[in-house]
């Protein structure tokens, strides 16, 4: 049998850990060519080379996605073309919404939700050649489920979810008659790193992992790759995955 995935260019934004690497060696794995993305070049060329010793093939290209010029041809180049792009670089800093400090909301919008539109100007141009030359061509975007309730002590990143979920709405609207697909994927807790970096995050992830089972990265890059491996008249445009413990 052969994948859906043969062939496909992939660009991956957070590609360096968690959900964005998963779902790039998953993609890879799966016959995509993959370009990855984020800031830390160490981390990117260890997925890489995990990628080219499993016999996949990919580049990578560091870059912070809010800062510079996004030189999207370049990458293109690289890749012969691209028409599947997975945002899933993102940011959470805990901390209440009332009470947080001004530079930490700033970066989450920043990260999350501008970052996030920078990548996707810079790659759609290629999608919509993509898609116009008659192949499929996908934007997936991974939001969360504090999208849509109220996450205590995340509230910023929550709102940036609900901006990223919405947006994704939005660009649907704007895409669907060029045939670029959309994808919302929403997902609840996952055992990545995104959590690591602050004392509250820490403990908070302690406490979730005792008392729920929690995806793995790998659980959502299913999903993700489910989703983009569909005849490219099928539409998912959001998708929630969850631990079936997360209520
Ligand atoms: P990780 O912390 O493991 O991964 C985050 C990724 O984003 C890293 O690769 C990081 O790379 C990259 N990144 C952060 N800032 C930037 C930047 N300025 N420029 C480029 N890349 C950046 O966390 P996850 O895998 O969990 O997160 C991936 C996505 O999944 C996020 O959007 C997150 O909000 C979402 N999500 C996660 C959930 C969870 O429970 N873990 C639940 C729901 C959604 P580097 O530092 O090298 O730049």
């Amino acid at each position: 049998v052969v994948s859906p995935l043969t062939g496909r260019r992939a660009v991956v934004t957070g590609a360096s850990s968690g959900i964005g690497a998963a779902t790039a060696r998953l993609l890879a794995a799966q016959g995509a060519r993959v370009a990855l993305v984020a800031r830390r070049l160490d981390r990117l060329d260890t997925v890489r080379k995990e990628i080219e010793n499993a016999g996949g093939s990919a580049v990578a290209v560091p870059l912070d996605v809010t800062a510079g010029q996004i030189d999207g041809a370049a990458v293109a180049h690289e890749l012969g073309g691209v028409d599947l792009l997975v945002n899933a670089a993102g940011i959470l800093t805990p901390g209440l919404a009332a009470d947080g400090r001004i530079d930490e909301w700033e970066r989450q919008v920043e990260v999350n939700l501008t970052g996030l539109l920078r990548v996707t100007r810079a790659f759609l141009p290629f999608l919509t050649e993509a898609a116009s030359a008659g192949g499929p061509a996908d934007l997936v975007n991974i939001s969360s489920v504090a999208a849509s309730r109220a996450e205590f002590g995340a509230g910023v990143y929550a709102a940036t979810k609900a901006a990223v979920s919405h947006l994704s709405r939005n660009l649907r609207l704007e895409l669907a008659p060029g045939g670029v697909r959309v994808t919302d994927v929403q997902p609840g807790m996952v055992v990545t790193d995104l959590l690591s970096g602050s004392e509250l995050g820490t403990a908070w992830a302690e406490d979730m992992k005792t008392r729920i089972d929690p995806l793995a990265a790998e659980d959502v890059a299913e999903v993700v790759v489910f989703a983009v491996g569909r005849p490219p008249h099928v539409g998912l445009p959001e998708v929630v995955v969850m631990p079936v413990k997360q209520t």
